[in-house]
């Protein structure tokens, strides 16, 4: 019997990754292996449902691809971008204007004939995939942080997803630093999330090479061409993430921590102050198998 049929006789998983840069979709099985992905760009539309459609082609895409029809899966599971409400999967992404209390959880749910759906926090389905499959597979206590637009974490605490409100984002790092959209002061958002980080540059005068867009992407590119606002600002993200993780590591044992997401992408400038910021701080001898 070949892997893919034995996959299907026990059964597999629609997983959901909802951004407002892009959709992803992947059929995995219950040990683990991608059957068939698929991918769109998230469509602009200010209509609700116009972007839930994007939702289900792309899983109708990744369904065909791993040659799996809808009644043979056991369930679906769903990351996205918050607020949102937990566990009932009422949204409302801050990078998905058009969604606003959106019932996503009940539309999967109808969409694939009653099959039960979870979704949750898409920092925290991180957390989830990386302790089953990834970097943190047996870690007693780790944290996943996504870096991009806003900045998330999940937590696994005794090998258990921690399913509470905290929110990594919002730790102070630097109690005299910049005004958060939260309206506290020196968030790690308010100096690490791509959007910050390019408003902080702009203020100290850089200017996007060939008159492109000032946006995470290029502040990259012009830090890895030489610019020195670019790669001080970099630097400057990558410090206060360190300095946010030795926290967590601090208050929770951690053991592990991973970091995803577009803005975490940017090279050298910004993982070195992350591995540095956290030498300067992680002194103590529990912090040797780091
Ligand atoms: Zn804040």
């Amino acid at each position: 019997m070949n892997p893919k049929s034995d996959n299907k006789l026990k059964g597999c998983a629609l997983a959901l990754d909802i951004g407002g840069t892009k959709v992803a979709a992947a059929i995995v099985s219950f040990n683990g292996d991608i059957l068939g992905c698929a991918r769109v760009t998230s469509p602009s539309t200010d209509n609700p449902d116009k972007y839930f459609q994007a939702v289900r082609y792309c899983a109708e895409d990744a369904l065909k691809s791993a040659g799996v029809s809808p009644n043979e899966l056991a369930g679906i599971g769903c990351g996205c971008g918050g607020p949102m409400r937990w566990p009932s999967g009422h949204v409302s992404p801050i990078n998905i204007p058009t969604w606003r209390d959106f019932p996503l959880r009940d539309r999967l749910a109808e969409t694939f004939d009653g099959k039960p759906v979870y979704v949750h926090n898409d920092a925290v389905a991180l957390a989830a995939g990386e302790h089953w499959k990834g970097a943190g597979q047996k870690a007693r206590n780790m944290i996943a942080v996504t870096i991009s637009t806003g900045v998330g974490g999940g937590l696994i605490l005794n090998q258990h997803l921690f399913h509470g409100y905290r929110n990594i984002g919002h730790l102070v790092v630097d109690p005299d630093g910049p005004e958060c959209k939260c309206g506290a002061k020196g968030c790690l958002e308010a100096i690490a999330s791509g959007p910050s980080a390019v408003h902080w540059a702009l203020s100290q005068g850089w200017i996007p090479p060939h008159g492109d867009t000032a946006d995470s992407t290029t502040l990259a590119q012009s830090a890895n061409a030489g610019d020195s606002i670019a790669s001080q600002t970099l630097a400057r993200a990558g410090f206060a993430v360190g300095a946010a993780l030795i926290n967590c590591a601090n208050l929770l044992d951690l053991r592990i921590a991973v970091l995803a997401g577009g803005f975490s992408q940017s090279g050298p400038f910004f993982w070195d102050a992350v591995h540095q910021s956290f030498s300067i701080r992680a002194k103590m001898d529990l912090y040797a198998k780091w």
